[in-house]
């Protein structure tokens, strides 16, 4: 599931490929930006913010958001093809954003309007971990995975992190976030676990990389604790599925 830390790499990746070319193709095969040819334009930057992407070119700025099962794919595309939204080319390399939840053509100079609403972005140069922790706390009844997932609180945590966050802290997702006693601590750890991971594409919060150790809770309903050996518990029911160990976190 593509996180903030997701998001980062595949900026780093973008950039590699496509900054200081001029694009020698532009296919856009979004309906309402269709007509948009940046062809003959050049990549100036590319950034990241929270979990959205912008790729400048010339006065037009990209602006894409993977969503649930978006990417960007340098080279051959591993998806059918009508699930591919846009197509950049230059110099030989290939950029294919595919089953992209956001893609729009923003003007450049006003690019950064599509996430003026976000939180300190965790990755970002302007985080700032007092903020993100008073944005926490500013609701105190509502649940703290639901808090965390608040782009506006801070930008970059999905549902992996926000599950995993609350094991690390022995919190139960469904808690209210004004229970936290040290909400400084958890959005700190936040942005420990997301930078540990931006250069990542198999994410760790336990620190062991092998396949299968990766992480404490998320996704292991049913399987042992990975301190107590208590079954994680998992809970489809809300807007997000959460999982829990019942004997760690209260
Ligand atoms: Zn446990």
């Amino acid at each position: 599931m593509p996180e903030g830390d997701t998001v980062f790499h595949t900026a780093a990746a973008l950039r590699d490929a496509l900054v200081g070319k001029t694009l020698t193709r532009c296919d856009v095969r979004v309906p309402r930006f269709a007509a948009v040819d940046l062809t003959g334009e050049r990549v100036d930057e590319v950034l990241s913010r929270g979990k959205h992407l912008f790729i400048r070119v010339g006065a037009a700025s990209i602006h894409s958001h993977l969503k649930m099962d978006g990417s960007w794919q340098i080279g051959r595309v591993r998806a059918a093809a009508h699930k591919i939204r846009i197509v950049l080319a230059a110099d030989g390399v290939t950029a294919s954003g595919v089953d992209l939840g956001v893609l729009e053509i923003l003007e450049r100079a006003h690019d950064l309007d599509a996430v003026a609403h976000l939180g300190p972005d965790l990755l970002g140069p302007d985080w700032a971990a007092d903020v993100a922790a008073s944005n926490l706390m500013a609701q105190p009844d509502r649940p703290v995975a639901e808090a965390l997932l608040d782009q506006r609180v801070m930008a970059g945590v999905g549902n992996v992190y926000a599950n995993e966050l609350c094991f690390v802290f022995g919190r139960l997702p469904t808690l209210p976030v004004g229970q936290l006693t040290d909400p400084l601590r958890v959005v700190a750890r936040a942005q420990q676990m997301l930078w540990a991971n931006r250069f990542r594409s198999n994410r760790t919060t336990t620190g062991d990389t092998r396949r299968g150790r990766e992480l404490w809770v998320y996704g292991r309903a049913g399987l042992p604790c990975r301190r107590c050996g208590t079954l994680i518990a998992t809970d489809h029911g809300g807007e997000r599925v959460t999982y829990w160990c019942p004997a760690c976190q209260r």
